[in-house]
């Protein structure tokens, strides 16, 4: 390809609605442009990068055994209402309507479609097990569209499903599918972790998520050095921490508090530490009110209480709400008296001394206890995880980081065959539920997180396995004809080995070619100037400061070495 010829509109400034790297330079390279809030075209740099990511994960995906096929984005909503999940979208699902009234929508993920489909055409044990994947359009109105590419309402997923006569089954194709999502981000050249995932309160035995870790990523996971241990923070799994106190048991005493109500004006009322107050929440689970209650310092895990809750709606209470249950303003519930279900963190009864809200407006109580000052029997892990915490394996120290998460992999069990009736004929004629997984990767997330990874301050810094071109021929002065004309065999003799050569033969100064050159981020740069009437060219691969004056020979040889990996 020739540059003249090619739509590569490239920024110097950088754009003023991207706040990350990957962002800022998918923009700045013309590797796309914004449509619209989360919505966005890719210009030809950006769809030829695309396109490797997607061959990448095809092929890995057919090495697996999976089968591709292709389903519509535009979905009848009863396969939805079968499955109960017309509702649990909420307004995250696109909806529409035909002419007719009917109602549709862009399908989010396609778990329905594929169990109807598999609930249609396989009848019998023979036929299984079956893993099924599409690369494909998917609609999520998110709420926070940000980021790019990285959390957009448009966005293509690769998909997969596999279907299993047995438990066995499907752990080998979870596994099956876990490997070949390895080999796919190796490929990548990504620098990840597969962390546990949370695998909600109905059905699914098991999930892991591919994370690559990054300052800028919204998932938070937890891990460990020593054992290895790693899992989302929704799911990581907290250890209380026994308190080293060796005070004796103080007796429980009302003391009043006017207008303190968050835990700093506590703090700095009783002159301790947030780790020395009870902290105690109103909920409001689907129709139920409950109460949790947590260490000062620490944040109640929502993840963990609604799968605790098996509740399918989780806020915050009211103020109303609150009022009513604890007969107190906002800011003074406590465990005390509460005429709520009460569900504590593991911590609590490790606690000594404590102070809660007495549920009375302008009171709290001091050295409260659990056990003898108000007590529950539902004692359960609410928290979240924090660093320094102990490892739930091993006991070592737990390290946070942040991460994006660009695939995801799902042992789901029967919850959809169930709800959808997906059957099949056992050896002895019974009718079973198939057993399902289901297994996603973003692609422009896995995109604009290579770019995250790989790049530095003039620039992205492909891997070559997802370049949009290999090669770039940079000719320094187009009125030169020696060097016109060497550029022109060079471009030859590269496509003619199958490398993929992009010519800057604009009429530009070298300083912009250069500049482009860098920010585009081609892995092999080679510059055709003056030394050309004596067959000598620059050698420059793009991830390393230096360059070499090397014969066209040799140039050429390195290039395709390099470029082949060889
Ligand atoms: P997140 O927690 O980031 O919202 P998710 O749990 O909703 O992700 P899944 O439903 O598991 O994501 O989707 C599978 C994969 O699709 C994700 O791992 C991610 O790579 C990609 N993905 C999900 N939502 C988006 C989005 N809004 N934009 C781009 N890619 C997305
Ligand atoms: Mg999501």
């Amino acid at each position: 390809m020739k540059a003249s010829r090619l739509l590569m509109p490239t920024l110097r400034q950088v754009p003023a609605e991207a706040e990350i790297a990957s962002h800022q330079l998918m923009l700045r390279a013309g590797l796309m442009r914004k449509l619209a809030s989360g919505i966005y075209s890719f210009l030809p740099l950006g769809l030829k990068a695309f396109k490797k990511v997607e061959n990448i994960i095809r092929e890995e995906m057919d090495n697996s055994g999976a089968q591709e096929l292709i389903m519509s984005a535009l979905l009848p909503s009863e396969i939805y209402i079968e499955s109960g999940r017309w509702e649990v979208f909420g307004p995250e699902m696109f909806r529409l309507q035909d002419r007719g009234g009917r109602d549709f929508c862009l399908g989010p993920t396609h778990e329905e479609v594929f169990t109807t489909t598999v609930r249609n055409e396989i009848k019998s044990y023979k036929a299984l097990p079956v893993t099924l994947y599409q690369i494909q359009t998917k609609y999520r109105d998110e709420i926070r569209p940000r980021f790019g590419v990285m959390r957009c309402r448009e966005f293509v997923m690769k998909d997969a499903y596999s279907f299993d006569r047995n438990e066995e089954g499907l752990d080998q194709s979870y596994q099956a599918m876990r490997d070949a999502y390895c080999k796919i981000f190796d490929r990548c050249k990504l620098d990840y972790s597969i962390v546990q995932a949370d695998s909600g309160a109905m059905g699914g035995s098991g999930s892991e998520e591919f994370m690559v870790k990054s300052d800028i990523g919204e998932a938070t996971l937890a891990f460990c050095n020593d054992c290895g241990y790693a899992a989302n923070d929704e799911k990581a799994q907290c250890k209380p921490v026994p308190e080293e106190n060796n005070d004796p048991y103080y007796t429980m005493e009302k003391e009043s508090t006017p207008d303190v109500k968050t835990i700093e004006d506590l703090e700095k009322f009783f002159n301790c530490k947030s780790s020395q107050f009870g902290k105690t929440l109103l909920y409001q689970a689907d129709d139920q009110v409950v109460a949790v209650m947590v260490r000062g310092d620490r944040d109640v895990n929502e993840t963990k209480l609604k799968n605790y809750l098996r509740c399918a709606d989780l806020a915050l209470a009211d103020e109303e709400t609150v009022v009513k249950a604890t007969s107190a303003q906002v800011g003074f519930a406590g465990p005390v008296g509460l005429k709520v279900r009460l569900i504590v963190d593991l911590e609590i009864p490790e606690m000594k001394n404590f102070i809660i809200g007495a549920n009375d407006t302008g009171y709290h109580y001091k050295n409260a206890n659990f056990g003898r000052d108000f007590e529950t029997k539902e004692i359960v892990d609410l928290r979240n995880i924090t660093e320094g915490d102990a490892c739930p394996v091993c006991g070592g120290k737990i390290n946070i980081a942040q991460g994006i998460e660009v695939g995801h992999i799902f042992k789901l069990g029967t919850k959809y065959s169930e709800a959808l009736n997906c059957r099949f004929l056992d050896e002895n004629g019974k009718e079973q539920p198939v057993i399902m997984g289901s297994y996603g990767i973003g692609v422009g997330r896995t995109l604009a997180s290579i770019i995250e990874q790989n790049h530095d301050e003039n620039g992205i810094v492909w891997p070559v396995s997802v370049a949009p071109y290999h090669v770039i021929i940079v000719t320094v002065n187009n009125a030169d004809e020696q060097q016109m004309a060497l550029s022109e065999k060079i471009y030859k003799d590269l496509q003619a080995k199958g490398i993929e050569v992009l010519w800057d033969e604009r009429n530009e100064r070298p300083g912009v070619k250069f500049k482009d050159a860098d920010l585009i981020g081609y892995p092999v740069r080679l510059t055709v100037g003056k030394k050309a009437s004596e067959g000598i060219v620059e050698y420059k691969l793009r991830k390393e400061e230096h360059y070499t004056d090397m014969s066209v020979e040799d140039a050429l040889a390195a290039a395709v070495a390099f470029v082949k990996g060889i």
